[in-house]
C-alpha cells in the first residue's frame, strides 16, 4: 500500500523532482492536450526536460493509434518524438503476445492500429476490424452464416468504434473455446468527454464481453502491470524510485504510478477536478485501498509545471 500524501507542487518540490527522476512518464490526452487541442506549455515542457537530458516517454491507454502514429503526431505538434517514446496499448498488446510466445490468429474488436501493430511483431488478426455490418432488414442474426477460423487462439478486446452485436457473439463464442486467451487493451469506462455527450470506453465494451461470455480478460494497460513490465523491457534501465508519472485520472495514471512505486503528479487539466481529489481524500482516511489512488503531487496544468522549472 502506498503512502501518497497529495501535496501542491512548488518552487521547492520541483527542485526534488528534477533532481531525483531521469524518466518522466506522461500521460497524454488530459495531460498534453484534451484531443485536438495541444494544452499550453505541453511542448515546451517536453523540449525543456528533453535538453534538460531526461527520459521522457508517452505512456497512453489510448489504442487508437500506432507508436508510430503516436509520434507523428507529437513531431507535427512540435515535440521531435521516436516512435519507442511511445508506450501505446495497441503496441503493448504486440509486445505482451510476443512475450508469452503466443501462436496462432487473432479475433480482434478493434481498430486498424491494431492490426498494424500486431503485424509488426508478426501476428495476424483474421477478423473483427471495421465495420462488421447487420443488415437493416432482419431482426434476428441467423447464427449459422456466421464464419468462424479454427486458427483464432486468442480474443482481443480494444476500443472500437464500430462494436457491434454481431461482434460480440464472434468474441463470446470464441472465448467458449478451451484455451482461448482473452486479452483487453484497457477498461477506461469512458473516453475523455466534452460538454456535448459521454462517450463510452474500452471498459465499457470489454463489460459486455465479459458478461456474455463469463470469462475474465488479461488487461494490459495503466494501472495494470503489464504496462510497466513493457517499459522496462524497452528500457531495462528504468528505475521507479527514479520515474515520475504525470497524469490526470486517478483510477489509471495515479494508481498505476503508485502500485509500480513510482513518484504521482496529478494535473487537474483533465479527468479530475479539485473537487474530486478531494473527496477522494476523504475515503481514503477511512479506507486503505483508496489511499493508492492519492498522488503524491498535484498541479493545475503542464504551463504551471514548466513555469516551476524556468523560474
Ligand atoms: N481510450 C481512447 C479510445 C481514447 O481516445 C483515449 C484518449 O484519447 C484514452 C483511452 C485515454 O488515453 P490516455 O491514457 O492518454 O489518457
Ligand atoms: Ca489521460
Amino acid at each position: 500500500m502506498s503512502t501518497a500524501v497529495c501535496t501542491r507542487l512548488n518552487e521547492i518540490h520541483i527542485e526534488f523532482v528534477l533532481n531525483d527522476h531521469d524518466t518522466f512518464l506522461f500521460d497524454c490526452d488530459g495531460v498534453l492536450w484534451c484531443a485536438p487541442v495541444v494544452l499550453p506549455g505541453a511542448i515546451e515542457l517536453l523540449n525543456l526536460l528533453t535538453q534538460l537530458g531526461k527520459r521522457v516517454l508517452f505512456v497512453t491507454n489510448n489504442s487508437l493509434k500506432t507508436q508510430r502514429g503516436f509520434s507523428q503526431w507529437l513531431n507535427e505538434i512540435g515535440y521531435p518524438a521516436k516512435p519507442e517514446q511511445v508506450i501505446s496499448t495497441a503496441w503493448i498488446t504486440a509486445k505482451y503476445l510476443k512475450s508469452i510466445n503466443y501462436k496462432g490468429h487473432c479475433y480482434c474488436i478493434g481498430m486498424e492500429s491494431m492490426v498494424e501493430e500486431l503485424a509488426r511483431e508478426g501476428f495476424h488478426i483474421s477478423d473483427g476490424i471495421g465495420p462488421d455490418p447487420v443488415s437493416p432488414e432482419t431482426d434476428w442474426i441467423e447464427t449459422n452464416t456466421i464464419k468462424f477460423d479454427d486458427q483464432i487462439n486468442c480474443v482481443i478486446s480494444a476500443f472500437d468504434i464500430h462494436v457491434n452485436y454481431l461482434k460480440i457473439i464472434k468474441a463470446a463464442t470464441y472465448l467458449s473455446r478451451p484455451n482461448v486467451l482473452f486479452i483487453a487493451t484497457n477498461d477506461d469506462v469512458t473516453t475523455p468527454q466534452n460538454d456535448v455527450a459521454i462517450l463510452p470506453g474500452e471498459g465499457t465494451i470489454l463489460a459486455s464481453i465479459v458478461a456474455a461470455s463469463g470469462r475474465s480478460p488479461t488487461i494490459l494497460g495503466k494501472p495494470r502491470a503489464p504496462m510497466f513490465d513493457s517499459i522496462r523491457l524497452a528500457f531495462p534501465d528504468v528505475k521507479p524510485n527514479r520515474t515520475i508519472m504525470i497524469g490526470d485520472r486517478l483510477e489509471t495514471d495515479i494508481l498505476f504510478g503508485n502500485r509500480q512505486g513510482l513518484t504521482t503528479l496529478l494535473v487537474f487539466s483533465g479527468a479530475t477536478s479539485e473537487k474530486k481529489l478531494d473527496t477522494v481524500k476523504q475515503s481514503a482516511e477511512k479506507t486503505a485501498s483508496d489511499r493508492d489512488l492519492l498522488p503524491k503531487y498535484c498541479i493545475k496544468d503542464v504551463q504551471h509545471l514548466l513555469e516551476l522549472i524556468i523560474t
